[in-house]
């Protein structure tokens, strides 16, 4: 059997073979902190998910939110969770080590400055939030959204812009759209998102498509539809990483 090894930039993943025992090795993982948004019981926990907490620049803003749903009931949080943890798969396949805010889809919060804090405090490489939007129903499309007020300085502003345009681009060769109503060439600066502004590493927040648009409804709603974003996501993060 050869003996082969893989550089994806200062991630190094080796496959070596060892009297007939392959041996996987990790050296300088990269951490991915993937954010499913909201979450199954939040609905159910108005007091907590309403609790104002800190959203960075002197803000507050409520714990969490319940999210969207399709007009036909298909929740935002169910969507967002799907898409996760395919994703999730995708990623940890490329020897990532991959960190999810939440580990299940039944529970309540966590708040969205845990949600944030929890990438800081990992270090991560990047972080990706997941989302579906709840827009017009003749919106469609994705967007994928950085602070505008850049929270960890110009540096890491600039990182999460390159992060930002490097996923858009993955999503449109996954044959994703851009978003035909927000934001500009499937890309938007926010300055009133506590994820994004309490962050301080390379991060993106992404509306995968408007759940009240018909077709975009259709394909999030479908196991194929979240496979396709999660492949494009992952492609994105490997690109971004060095390791595409
Ligand atoms: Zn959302």
């Amino acid at each position: 059997m050869p003996v082969s090894g893989v550089v994806h930039g200062d991630d190094f993943v080796k496959l070596t073979w060892f009297g007939g025992t392959a041996l996987r090795a990790y050296v300088g993982g990269r951490i991915v902190v993937i954010d499913p948004g909201h979450n199954g019981a939040n609905a159910a926990h108005p007091d907590t998910i309403n609790a104002l907490v800190d959203a960075g620049f002197g803000d507050t803003k409520p714990c969490n939110t319940t999210g969207t749903s399709t007009n036909g009931g298909y929740t935002e949080h169910e969507f967002n969770w799907g898409v996760a943890t395919k994703l999730q798969s995708l990623l940890q396949a490329r020897g990532f080590d991959v960190r999810m805010t939440r580990s299940n889809d039944e529970g309540v919060g966590p708040c969205v400055n845990k949600r944030a804090a929890f990438g800081n405090d990992a270090n991560a490489a990047a972080v990706v939030s997941i989302h579906g939007d709840g827009d017009d129903a003749t919106a469609r499309g994705f967007y994928v959204m950085t602070a505008q007020r850049a929270p960890a300085g110009a540096a890491m502003a600039a990182q999460s812009e390159t992060l930002a345009r490097t996923m858009r681009d993955a999503l449109v060769s996954a044959g994703l759209s851009p978003s035909n109503h927000l934001g500009s060439g499937g890309l938007w600066q926010r300055g009133d998102l506590a994820g994004l502004n309490l962050s301080v590493r390379p991060t993106v927040m992404i509306e995968m498509g408007n759940m009240r648009n018909s077709s975009d409804a259709a394909l999030m709603s479908s196991s194929s539809g979240q496979q396709q974003m999660a492949q494009g996501l992952a492609d994105g993060v490997g690109a971004y990483l060095g390791a595409g």
